[in-house]
């Protein structure tokens, strides 16, 4: 983390876990124990169907609301999608985009992704874009590369002026839900590296104010040495943010001094 220059930034990202009710509960109990330092945000990406409640819930908190995914059209004939204005309607103000699961289980593409990290600017929503590599990609040592890659797609066409808007995610695939946490060294050599491209891209100045967040099993164990690393300025958090006592831990270790 490098607090001088970018936001630290702790989301939750719910998946498709949590009714309504058992939201409002969480939402609740979150509220009422968060610790009285302000030095890092906390978002929390909730399904579709909680985002009324939570919205509600979280307004005028110090907890913001994301979504975990959209669709590119303002509106139209397209069964079961949601708007980013539609979101943005419900006071979220971050979406996800680009989740490796999204990816892979729904067969979303590099320009659907950049079509999204559109749609949701022009709505003024933050997207947290993710990228990372599987394990034979890393295996082959094109981490890197594939990386690269992945950012000039989702980003192309977006202004410096957009980008102060937009948080990167650093999950590698194979971290992701299975216990197999990146080590802090991992993490950092990314996280940096990707803060490199966007220098390349965007300059120094935006470069050094993303906030790029590391995401893949990361705990109430392991936060505090992965959030040590210089360029990782956040996590993006799925099975322990479901836990709120676990959820409340990792941001305890992201607001110490
Ligand atoms: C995620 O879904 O973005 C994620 C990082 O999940 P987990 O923390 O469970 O690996």
């Amino acid at each position: 983390m490098n607090r001088k220059y970018r936001k630290t930034i702790i989301a939750g990202n719910w998946k498709m876990y949590k009714t309504a009710t058992e939201a409002k509960a969480f939402v609740e109990q979150l509220k009422s124990s968060l610790p009285r330092a302000k030095r890092c945000s906390i978002v929390l990406c909730v399904p579709y169907v909680d985002l009324p409640a939570a919205g509600k819930l979280l307004k005028d908190s110090r907890i913001a609301v994301g979504a975990q995914n959209l669709h590119w059209e303002e509106q139209g004939p397209f069964t079961g999608e949601i708007s980013a204005n539609m979101l943005a309607d419900l006071d979220v103000k971050y979406v996800i985009i680009g989740h490796s699961e999204r990816r892979g289980l729904f067969y979303e593409s590099d320009l659907t992704v950049n079509k999204k990290i559109h749609a949701a600017l022009n709505a003024g929503l933050r997207p947290i874009l993710c990228v990372g590599e599987d394990l034979d990609q890393r295996r082959l040592g094109v981490t890197m590369e594939l990386i690269t890659y992945q950012i000039h797609a989702a980003l192309a066409g977006v202004t410096p002026e957009q980008m102060r808007h937009v948080v990167i995610a650093y999950e590698p695939i194979w971290a992701i839900g299975t216990g197999n946490t990146a080590t802090p060294e991992q993490a950092g050599e990314v996280c940096s590296a990707i803060r490199g491209i966007l220098r390349k891209l965007y300059g120094a100045r935006i470069a050094r104010s993303t906030t790029i967040q590391y995401g893949g099993s990361m705990n109430e164990k392991n936060a505090a040495e992965l959030l040590a690393q210089e360029d990782v300025d956040g996590g993006l958090i799925g099975t322990a943010s479901l836990d709120p006592d676990t959820f409340l831990k990792i941001i305890q270790i992201a607001n110490q001094d």
